[in-house]
């Protein structure tokens, strides 16, 4: 079957994980692979992604690794594993970037920071300004990193926030609400 070709400026999208990709844990982390859940929808949604030939980036806070909470080879089996079964469901995943730092580290990269955006926009050669570009994730700290990237920012309740009402009370508001990612690409396609 062809596939569906989208003309216009390029698609960008960045993701977050937890919470938009795969399930949320409020008090854990996904520390391991088999702690790892596909959130209903998600795979099926990054496949459309795909079929509309969108860049599709995961930008992830992941201090747990620098608590010792879990290693870094953790992480990379998670990220290795969670980007082959979204290939095998027709979708892809073009790279993703975590930050591993505490909050106490004061890093550049972790969210609400812009480090791994623009890591992202340098390794992989993405002209914003000539692309449509979006920051899909789940907490208020996703829609301040997208908006401070001069991204569109779509908010879903899949995660971390689950009433739209919670995000009333934020400096800044997101520009999109959805249920989940599946929901999110009513406006991004
Ligand atoms: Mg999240
Ligand atoms: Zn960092």
């Amino acid at each position: 079957m062809d596939k569906a070709v989208r003309t216009g400026p390029p698609l960008v999208v960045f993701l977050d994980r937890d919470g938009v990709i795969c399930r949320y844990f409020a008090r854990d982390w996904t520390k391991r692979w088999e702690e790892f859940e596909f959130l209903p929808g998600a795979r099926e949604a990054l496949k459309l992604l795909n079929q509309a030939r969108a860049t599709t980036v995961i930008i992830s806070n992941q201090s747990g690794v620098n608590k010792g909470v879990f290693a870094a080879e953790s992480l990379e089996e998670i990220d290795r594993k969670m980007k082959k079964a979204v290939s095998a469901s027709g979708g892809r995943i073009d790279a993703a970037f975590y930050c591993p730092h505490t909050p106490d580290e004061s890093c550049l990269c972790r969210k609400p920071g812009t480090g791994l955006v623009r890591k992202a926009v340098s390794e992989l050669n993405l002209n914003l300004k000539e692309s449509v570009a979006y920051f899909v994730g789940d907490s208020e700290t996703d829609i301040i990193t997208g908006h401070r990237a001069g991204l569109v920012t779509i908010l879903v309740l899949s995660g971390q926030t689950v009433l739209a009402k919670e995000a009333e009370g934020w400096k800044v508001k997101p520009d999109h609400i959805a249920q989940d990612l599946m929901g999110a690409l009513k406006y991004i396609l």
